[in-house]
């Protein structure tokens, strides 16, 4: 079975990529950083449906994990998709306020770890490495055109990052079979907008999308299992707003 690999498989934007890819046909590859029980229940949903899912535990930001991860993924099937959905926001507030910790860990999950994984899809899915193509689609944010001033700049950065990793990496691989896309969520109904100590910003925010409504994570993963399908056949290097407008 071809395989999808889905990094933050375990919760949110991920863990709904992971249900609808299985459902679409893919084996998946349920990757988690810490919550075993939230993988497992993605892994049982999508058993429950009649679909092929395990879950594989893996910081994205650390190499040899991300290596043990695209190599215990081959058991499934062949790669065929690899989504970068890991993320965390980071340090919340002022730049000038946050410790160097946290936002080192904030570049190196976003930005890393999504470099990492794609520099390992496309070991096994480019024909020149003897593979038969393949598609990749990176989570980057509408943060990186917004800047989220007095909340998360550093994350901002590092979803802009993703933007160019998705520009450059698609013209790089564009004759090898492998397309590279990005989608970029704006307000999603996710665990990653409740902050510690300061509360949810979809109470804060729930009506500031154009389409006056936050996004659920099953609207964005529509948007990123066609980026993977044959029906973006010719979609590459494209950064895709899923944002309701904002
Ligand atoms: P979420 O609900 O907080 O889920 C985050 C996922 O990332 C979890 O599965 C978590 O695993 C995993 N993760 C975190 N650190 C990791 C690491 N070091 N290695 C492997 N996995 C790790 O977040 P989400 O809302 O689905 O966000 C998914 C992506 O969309 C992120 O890249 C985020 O920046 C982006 N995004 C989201 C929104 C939004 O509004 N929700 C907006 C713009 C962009 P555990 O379950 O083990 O903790």
């Amino acid at each position: 079975m071809a395989t999808l690999i889905v990094t933050g498989g375990s919760r949110g934007i991920g863990a709904a990529v992971a249900r609808l890819g299985a459902q679409r046909g893919y084996a998946v590859a349920v990757n988690y950083a810490s919550n075993a029980a939230a993988a497992e229940a993605t892994v049982r949903a999508i058993h429950d449906a009649g679909g092929v899912a395990e879950a594989f535990q893996g910081d994205v930001a650390a190499e040899a994990d991300v290596c043990a991860l695209f190599e215990a993924a081959e058991r499934l099937g062949p790669l065929a998709a690899l989504v970068n959905s890991a993320g965390i926001v980071g340090p919340y507030g002022r730049l000038d306020e946050a410790d160097v910790d946290g936002l080192r860990r904030t570049v190196e999950i976003n930005v890393m770890g999504s470099i990492l994984c794609c520099r390992e899809a496309v070991k096994r899915l480019s024909t020149r490495h003897g593979g038969t193509g393949g598609a990749i689609v990176n989570l980057g944010s509408m943060a990186a055109e917004l800047g989220s001033p007095g909340e998360f700049v550093t994350y901002a950065a590092s979803k802009g990052a993703i933007d160019s990793l998705t520009i450059g990496l698609a013209r790089e691989v564009a004759k090898e079979g492998v397309r590279v896309n990005a989608v970029r969520p704006g307000l999603i109904d996710t665990d990653i907008q409740m902050i510690p100590g300061v509360g949810s910003r979809l109470d804060k925010f729930a009506t500031s999308p154009p389409i006056g409504r936050p996004g659920t994570a099953e609207e964005t993963a529509e948007a990123i299992l066609w980026l993977l399908s044959d029906a973006a056949s010719y979609v590459t290097g494209a950064v895709l707003n899923v944002s309701g407008g904002r």
